[in-house]
């Protein structure tokens, strides 16, 4: 089945702000009927909040919107994310002054508010959905758009699966990782070979285990498999292998599904906002330069599809090269931009095809842009500031 992705160009023909991309928010929200769609719901919007002093999360004016759409509609809006994203947050705008309702940690002050489900994959087997989520009737999860070292990128998927479940089980997602065996110590029982591998990897991805100084650990976030390691590491002792790297995003893909069926189908809309697209994810805390140029906004009711849009739009861009930290090494490989800058097995595609074969929704979508870029070229440019 064909999805609808409504979208929105960061492009403008003229200078005006029906143009720009809060006005095309408003098209999107319109073209999915979201304010005929919550009457008297007890609507979450789930949010990346950000931390610390990070600026690229997703801007108040955007925000604003999408809860004066829920209260025209007649619904009750509340915002959620984790709590330690979300003490802090009215540093940096999000109060609910400025956003027109309030914020709440997602499961409580104490992360400890919520609701148990069974889902056996690699190492978990309990997911702990946030309380103030699963009591909500109808859910609107607005992502920012970003590169993420475990997986290559975060958007719709990854504001669901890690911000809507409380934090034990969001550190076993992060743990997929480590589930199936990459340290194979009897191929390599010499201490000196040892401390060669750990001194292989610039990046500081290979220590020693903090619990058993004979064993390798490997962080997979700085991890951008440039496979130095391999060859210093005796044959059959240290596999870097995408089995490791793409668990992070089957796990994203089962959380999101668990969170999703608390609501009925027809009860969520997804939206994400690719702008200011910087190198990680919104939780470090402060604001790096865009990787990639503004992409825009985009909107659908299929997950899955709404990713897949995004990703494909995001991949026929250069990576902005000049602008990725000098502590990272993007590999200039035949693939999507977030996986040159974080590594080949961190397909960011491996999420919306896993999440499609457990039937969240389709990679088949119709892009249909909202207000299409017309070049007219020069022009009157109707230069002046719009005061009442
Ligand atoms: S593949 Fe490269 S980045 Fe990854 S652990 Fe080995 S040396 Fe480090």
């Amino acid at each position: 089945m064909t999805s609808k992705v409504f979208y929105g160009s960061p492009r403008q023909t003229r200078l005006c702000a029906d143009e720009t991309l809060p006005a095309k928010l408003d098209l999107i929200m319109g073209a999915l009927h979201l304010r005929d769609r919550v009457k008297k719901e007890l609507v979450c919007l789930k949010l990346h909040v950000g931390n610390n002093i990070g600026y690229s999360v997703i801007h108040p004016v955007f925000i604003r919107k999408v809860v004066q759409a829920i209260k025209d509609g007649g619904g009750k809006p509340f915002i959620v994310d984790v709590d330690w994203d979300v003490a802090g947050c009215e540093t940096r705008g999000y109060t609910t002054e400025v956003l027109g309702c309030p914020v709440y940690p997602a499961a409580g002050p104490m992360d400890n508010y919520h609701y148990e489900h069974e889902w056996e994959y690699k190492n978990m087997k309990t997911w702990k959905v946030a309380g103030m989520v699963e009591d909500a009737s109808f859910l609107v999860n607005f992502a920012h758009v970003k590169g993420h070292p475990s997986c290559g990128f975060g958007a719709a998927f990854k504001n669901i699966a890690l911000g809507c479940m409380v934090g034990d089980t969001r550190g076993k997602i992060h743990d997929t990782n480590h589930y199936d065996k990459y340290w194979f110590k009897e191929n390599c029982s010499d201490r000196a070979l040892m401390q060669k591998i750990v001194d292989s990897c610039p990046f500081g991805a290979i220590v020693f285990d903090k619990k058993d100084p004979d064993e390798l650990h490997l962080h997979f976030e700085p991890c951008n498999q440039c496979m130095r390691c391999q060859q210093v590491a005796p044959a059959g002792s240290l596999k870097i292998d995408p089995v490791n790297f793409h668990s992070f995003q089957e796990a994203c893909a089962i959380s999101t599904a668990i969170t999703l069926s608390t609501f009925a189908k027809e009860k969520t809309v997804h939206l994400a906002l690719a702008n200011q697209m910087t190198p990680v994810c919104d939780c470090f805390g402060f604001t790096g330069m865009p990787i990639l140029n503004d992409e825009g906004v985009f909107g659908s009711d299929d997950i899955v599809a709404l990713d897949k849009a995004v990703l494909d739009k995001t991949a026929i861009r250069p990576l902005l090269l000049d602008n990725v930290p000098d502590c990272m090494e993007p590999q200039m490989i035949d693939a999507h931009p977030f996986s040159q800058l974080h590594g080949p097995f961190k397909d960011p595609y491996v999420v919306v095809r896993y999440a499609e074969q457990l039937g969240l929704g389709s990679q088949d979508y119709e892009l249909v842009d909202v207000l299409p870029f017309e070049r007219k070229g020069p022009a009157p440019m109707g230069y002046y500031i719009a005061a009442k």
